[in-house]
């Protein structure tokens, strides 16, 4: 009797997968490999990596060779042999060897895994030289030697999905300066907008020329380079180019056998992943297959799930059908230079495509502990069900820890769990890994909130169109100083249980802050006195601002090239030496006031490169530069470090050329009044006091009352005291450690938790604050008739301070535009 034969179709990803488990499950059938191309099982993950040099050697790319493979599992493998036809009626496939022979196999069981083709639009000159689509070790060898025979200055890489980026990144690791070329209004389609400009402002960082919303026309020979022709009839220059606008599926061969094709356009399997023949089973990129949340067929081209379904496939062309196949909900990764970007499910617009009803809620956390070293933000979107917070879909991006958030939250995905199930995972911690509140977790804690409506959320799409009630900026003047949500009012969460009665009850109020944890908490507060028109914004400013900032668009290089030019030298700086400075693990106003110090002990001309983990100092750093009018000379991001390298300038009376702020900055001085010894209202004003100064201003503080106590002297020298002073002495602070919270006193443990946190997170301490204040030059003067009444001898106050009275105050405020009592 002759042994049953199962014959496979494509030798990579689902057909060298499904043949090996074939042979797994029965030593004794035959199987025969047919692979169109010269390789098979090898990685074509890996295929720009080579292209980029990160993956030097070219053998790594080869799982199995088709003589290793063949033998390992007892497989005939025949490569440069296509499947041409298939008759159906008499099981047999025509073959065609690359050297034209065509002969008949016939089998048993059939397996198809052709894959998936790029698509090459008809364009004009598309097959002129240097123009390249990304599939097999085929065209990776083919732009491998055209990148070796050729100048490659300047790359373009049309199409911004997953796999262009990766092209783009790893074009620019080979030396070339890239252009991404996208018809749509963002990179990486299957995710939603919002986070996507994430990603914008990574690659502009990265030195990336992103032209969206641009569509390719036609490619001309200009001499040596490809002149890219856009639809709106201006063009940029290149010397290789990438396209990378997608994929179809490889069905000619299925659709000339007679086999179904489905509505998505893909080979139409059932459960058990066989098409309209029992005898012919098919997986991979070629197959469509219901998503197992919208219920609907679709494509879905990755390799993970062309794995599984080759090992399941098998075992139902071996066993009979016992094995259904679930269904892929499309997780995938990618890096983009020093940013990953993960998306798995159903994001928000596909959601609204399939009008299904959704919440989408965005934190940013940070990937790890922050009191450990290079914790950096983790954002999270995830979208869910309104009704029950089924979990539709997530999106994840950072630097560190992408990849296990998203395979967590897929699991529950596929798994039909709900967002109290993230809430629920049980995450491994230790400070290098996580925090003992993973940002997946938080995400949960946040959806949880949402749901049980103990906060309402504003996306940045609906803040933008607000019309009604008012804008609340929870931060820090400091940081609503360096950019704001136009129309907002700064009212920072420490102080707004002071404010309560300044806000309207019956108008809509939306709060936002940085990211979205302080924004909750004022809502909270608001919410628990009587407002319930209270909305936070989701994402915070961090999203708001990412997604409300336009791309800029390298029209110089566009200009070039219709002119036919290059300007390949055109960007030389010249050589100068450049101070670091580095401000990592501070935040805001931290790495400013690093700034600010640092720039006073330099001369003009020269340069400091201040390097931040804080992400909002690329954008702060820049406000700095426009209040004070020192030059920013360049911004650039570096696995989650942003680095700033600014010229000081001669100082110059300047006007702010930034028109978010609503602050006013006349270029006059700032007046501070300290009536309180509360360590939160002494930390808010030595804050202030510090941001204030950083723009160059002439700052004072006038402290009078209890604030006498934030300026006393730690070891002071013993001085002659009436009783009414004795008394004063025994009963105030003898010192800022002594200081207690306004609220949460917790007899003095309130404090000391604060102070414990602050440390923990990296915030400067009062002390540190005071003397930061003192060494920007900022004037601390002591309310002589306070002293006197409360006994304060001038010698118990730091050496620093001067005494003053009311007349010395006056003269200060006139000459101030602002002057806040605290
Ligand atoms: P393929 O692996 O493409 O194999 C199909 C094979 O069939 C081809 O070798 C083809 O030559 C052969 N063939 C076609 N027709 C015939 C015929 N008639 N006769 C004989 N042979 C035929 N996925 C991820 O999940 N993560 C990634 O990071 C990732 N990166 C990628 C990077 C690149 C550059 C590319 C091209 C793809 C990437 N993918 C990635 C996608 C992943 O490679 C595919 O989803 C997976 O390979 C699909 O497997 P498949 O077996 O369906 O098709």
């Amino acid at each position: 009797m002759s042994k049953e034969k199962y014959v496979i179709i494509g030798g990579v990803a689902g057909g060298a997968t499904t043949a090996a488990r074939i042979r797994r499950m029965n030593e004794e059938v035959e199987v025969i490999l047919f692979e169109k191309g010269d390789y098979i099982s090898y990685a074509n993950c890996g295929l720009p990596y080579y292209i980029g040099d990160v993956i030097e050697d070219r053998n790594k790319l080869f799982v199995q060779t088709p003589e290793s493979f063949g033998l390992r599992f007892n497989i005939d493998v025949r490569v440069r042999s296509e499947v041409v036809s298939i008759d159906r009626e008499k099981k047999v496939v025509l073959v065609r060897t690359s050297d034209g022979k065509e002969y008949s196999e016939n089998y048993d069981k059939l397996l198809l895994s052709p894959g998936a083709f790029p698509v090459r639009p008809p364009f004009p000159g598309i097959n002129n030289d240097g123009i390249f689509t990304l599939r097999n070790v085929n065209d990776t060898d083919a732009i491998k030697n055209y990148m070796n025979t050729h100048q490659v200055k300047r790359a373009v890489v049309v199409g911004a999905g997953f796999i262009g980026l990766e092209m783009a990144e790893n074009l620019q690791h080979a030396g070339a300066k890239v252009s991404v070329v996208e018809m749509l209004n963002q990179v990486m389609p299957p995710i939603d907008y919002s986070m996507a400009s994430l990603v914008h402002q990574h690659l502009q960082d990265k030195g990336v020329n992103l032209y969206l919303e641009h569509a390719v026309s036609a490619f001309t020979k200009k001499g040596n380079s490809i002149e890219v022709v856009f639809k709106n009839g201006k063009c940029i220059l290149a010397d290789i180019v990438i396209l990378s606008i997608g994929v179809r599926p490889e069905t000619a061969l299925a659709k000339k056998a007679g086999l179904t094709i489905g509505e998505a356009g893909g080979i139409l399997v059932n459960d058990y992943l066989q098409t309209s023949d029992e005898n012919i089973y098919a997986v991979g990129d070629a197959i469509e297959f219901r998503h197992p949340v919208t219920g609907k067929s679709w494509l879905n081209y990755l390799a993970g799930p062309a794995n599984r379904q080759g090992r399941i496939c098998a075992d139902n062309m071996v066993l009979g059908n016992k094995v259904k196949y679930e269904g892929a909900i499309g997780t995938a990764i990618a890096k983009v230079f020093d940013m990953t970007v993960a998306s798995t499910g159903l994001a928000a617009k596909q959601l609204k495509k399939n009008n299904i009803p959704y919440i989408s809620s965005v934190t940013h956390s940070g990937s790890h502990a922050g009191y450990y070293p290079d914790s950096l933000q983790l954002s999270i979107k995830i979208t869910f069900s309104p009704e029950d917070g089924k979990l539709f879909g997530a999106q994840v991006l950072g630097y560190n820890g992408v990849d296990k958030r998203i395979d967590q939250i897929a699991l529950i995905i596929k798994q039909k769990g709900t967002i109290y199930d993230l809430i629920e995972i049980e995450h491994a911690y230790a400070p290098p890994y996580s925090s003992a509140k993973d940002p997946v977790a938080i995400a949960g804690y946040v959806a949880d909130n949402i749901l049980s409506k103990r906060v309402n959320i504003i996306t940045w799409r609906e803040m933008q169109q607000v019309n009604d009630g008012i804008i609340l900026d929870v931060r820090t003047p400091v940081e609503f100083s360096l950019g704001a949500i136009p129309g907002a009012i700064n009212m920072p969460i420490d102080g707004i249980r002071n404010h309560l009665d300044e806000l309207p009850k019956d108008k809509n109020i939306y709060i936002y802050c940085a990211v979205g944890l302080r924004g909750y908490l004022a809502a909270r507060v608001l919410m628990q006195n009587g407002f319930d028109k209270v909305f936070n914004l989701s994402g915070g400013y961090k999203l708001y601002r990412s997604a409300t900032t336009p791309v800029v668009l390298d029209e110089k290089d566009m200009n070039a090239c219709s002119l036919g030019l290059t300007n390949d030298d055109g960007n030389k700086q010249p050589i100068v030496e450049t101070i670091k400075i580095d401000a990592c693990g501070l935040q805001c106003p931290g790495p400013i006031m690093k700034l600010k110090k640092s720039i006073e002990d330099v001369n003009v001309g020269d340069r400091l490169e201040i390097i931040a983990t804080d992400p909002g100092f690329k954008r702060d750093s820049q406000a700095w530069c426009n209040m004070t009018g020192h030059k920013m000379v360049s911004q650039s991001v570096d696995s989650g470090k942003y680095i700033s390298v600014i010229e000081k300038v001669e100082k110059k009376k300047v006007t702010p050329s930034f028109s978010e702020s609503p602050v006013e900055c006349g270029g006059k001085g700032k007046t501070f009044i300290l009536f309180s010894d509360d360590l939160d209202k002494a930390l808010a004003t030595f804050v202030l006091v510090n941001g204030a100064v950083s723009t160059g201003e002439k700052v004072s503080i006038f402290f009078t009352f209890w604030g006498l106590n934030a300026i006393k002297k730690t070891h002071k020298p013993k001085v002659q005291k009436d009783i009414f002073g004795k008394m004063f002495s025994m009963m105030l602070p003898s010192d800022t450690m002594a200081l207690k919270l306004s609220k949460m006193y917790m007899m003095g443990i309130g404090s000391k938790m604060m102070r414990f946190i602050m440390k923990k997170k990296g915030i400067d301490s009062l002390e540190s604050l005071r003397q930061q204040a003192l060494d920007s030059g900022v004037e601390f003067i002591a309310c002589q008739m306070s002293m006197d009444v409360m006994g304060v001898k001038a010698e118990e106050l730091l050496d620093e301070v001067t005494i003053g009275g009311v007349a010395t105050y006056m003269e200060r405020a006139d000459k101030s535009n602002v002057n806040l009592f605290i």
